[in-house]
């Protein structure tokens, strides 16, 4: 049977006494969801079409991770769904998942997009990459991330706060790659070319682009796209006025992140979980998933969505993102020392 939705205030502590899915059957998976339920709804019905498992699915805004740590081995949840490495990589370091062996995830997913031990699998790739003022800037003047800590970029550039998990993941790969010392010095050296205090949301800076605020900014690509799509006249006027530039082609290539599943250390419903995760890293749930938000499918081959392929193709930054995760906490901690709030 199919429950209804659930949908949790951000940070509100859970009463552990009522049941959450008062259900659990052998039909049935149970999930713990960040991603919007417009995202994966539609494949999640195909899904129960197809096997006859039917998902139940608590949308989270905020607090999945508590939750799961206070319901511990009662929690109800089998699989978790949620964006980004850091966030994938936090459930993995709370002990709240467990390990899988699946050929068919080992084979859909690129090594570098999944856990080493098979406590998470990327399912959607993004880019964190540079936008550009078309009548500002000329592309031919861009080339790397480490070129925005230039200071001929003085008082151009707009990014997020560092509290933003997309910004740490970035600096981390770049303490993965080209250590401390150097990651440091180029978090300084970026937010010395700051237009603006940190602020907003990644499509915040694109708007600070076309308003002419600054003339380069730091985001994820997906924005771009829903932007592109939007039904806001204000947000397809602003973006027209933006373009995107894929950074570090001459060298590691564009940085990656993911969204991602993995299944829950107290899953009552393990295969089931694990059939769940297998068939969305199946082509026919890539292409479907990847495009619901303008993001790159995993698995190769898949055809990718008309707006996220006409951003034309880009080398990727195939470095692994357990190593990116790795470096996590030396990027939070690289972002205080210079202030970039
Ligand atoms: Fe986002």
């Amino acid at each position: 049977m199919r429950t209804s939705v659930y949908m949790l205030a951000a940070g509100i502590a859970l009463s552990l006494s009522a049941p959450i899915v008062p259900v659990v059957a052998a039909d049935e998976v149970n999930l713990y969801s960040y991603r919007q339920e417009n995202l994966i709804r539609p494949i999640l019905d195909e899904f129960e079409k197809e096997t006859g498992t039917m998902v139940n699915v608590v949308f989270a805004k905020k607090g999945m991770l508590e939750r799961l740590k206070s319901e511990g081995m009662n929690s109800p949840a089998d699989a978790v769904l949620t964006v980004d490495i850091s966030r994938l990589a936090a459930h993995d370091e709370a002990d709240v998942l467990q390990e899988i062996t699946s050929d068919i995830l080992e084979r859909n997913i690129p090594s570098q997009y999944r856990d080493p031990d098979g406590h998470w699998f990327g399912l959607s790739a993004r880019s964190r990459v540079l936008f550009y003022a078309k009548d500002r800037v000329k592309p031919e003047e861009l080339s790397t991330y480490e070129d925005l800590a230039d200071p001929k970029w003085k008082d151009r550039i707009c990014v997020r706060s560092s509290n933003n998990v997309y910004n740490q993941s970035l600096l981390a790969s770049i303490v993965a790659h080209d250590g401390a010392e150097v990651a440091e010095k180029w978090a300084q050296g970026v937010k010395d070319n700051l237009a603006r205090k940190p602020q907003g949301g990644d499509r915040d800076q694109i708007k600070a682009v076309a308003a002419g605020e600054c003339d380069i900014a730091i985001g994820n690509t997906y924005y771009y796209g829903k932007m592109q799509n939007s039904k806001d006249a204000a947000q397809r006027d602003a973006v027209e006025k933006v373009a995107l530039f894929w950074p570090n082609q001459g060298d590691r290539g564009a940085h990656i992140n993911i969204s991602g599943a993995g299944v829950t250390k107290s899953a009552k419903n393990r295969e089931a979980a694990i059939k769940l995760i297998e068939f969305l890293s199946g082509t026919k749930a890539q292409e479907f998933y990847a495009s619901s938000n303008y993001e790159f499918p995993v698995k190769d081959g898949v055809e990718l969505d008309e707006t996220v392929a006409s951003w034309g193709p880009f080398k990727a930054d195939d470095i692994s993102l357990y190593e990116v995760a790795g470096a996590q906490v030396e990027a939070v901690m690289i972002f205080d020392r210079v202030g970039w709030r």
